[in-house]
């Protein structure tokens, strides 16, 4: 599967958690704070993104997705219902930004990250937007162990 045919979202304010973990998923999830119904709706139909929304109204979108729980396990299984969800190394985003991530040799970042997190990891990658840095420590097992909870990894 290409980047291209992975489903592509846009949330609503409500639902910043939930983009956070799209992203860590490897799916391109728009999401900002502040943004209107109508840009919201706008930017869904420009860049082809399902509208994830809380709100009734909004809800009634074609491309949008009603996202009733509260809780956030049942909020992804429920995404995951609709679009399929699967876990991909290869296409996980930054969880801040939304950027694209690249993988990066140590040796390039070495004085950017606690000593620590370089001694105990081989694998890195940089934000192409924001610059932050991602490597597999205990953080990313966490998470790889929701993912498989939830039949996402
Ligand atoms: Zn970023």
């Amino acid at each position: 599967m290409t980047e291209g045919e992975r489903p592509r979202f846009v949330a609503d304010s409500m639902l910043g958690s939930l983009a956070r973990w799209l992203r860590m998923l490897g799916y391109d999830t728009a999401y900002e704070k502040d943004m209107d119904d109508g840009a919201l709706i706008r930017l869904a139909s420009e860049e082809n993104r399902r509208i994830l929304t809380r709100d009734k109204g909004l809800a009634k979108e074609s491309n949008a997705i009603y996202i009733e729980p509260d809780d956030l396990e049942a909020q992804l299984k429920l995404v995951g219902e609709v679009g399929e969800l699967s876990f991909s190394e290869e296409f996980i985003r930054c969880s801040t930004c939304n950027g694209e991530l690249k993988s990066v040799p140590k040796d390039e970042i070495g004085d950017r990250i606690p000593e620590g997190a370089l001694a105990n990891n081989d694998r890195f990658w940089i934000c192409s937007a924001c610059g932050k840095i991602y490597w597999q420590g205990s953080h990313w097992l966490g998470i790889r162990e929701r993912f498989r909870k939830l039949n996402l990894a």
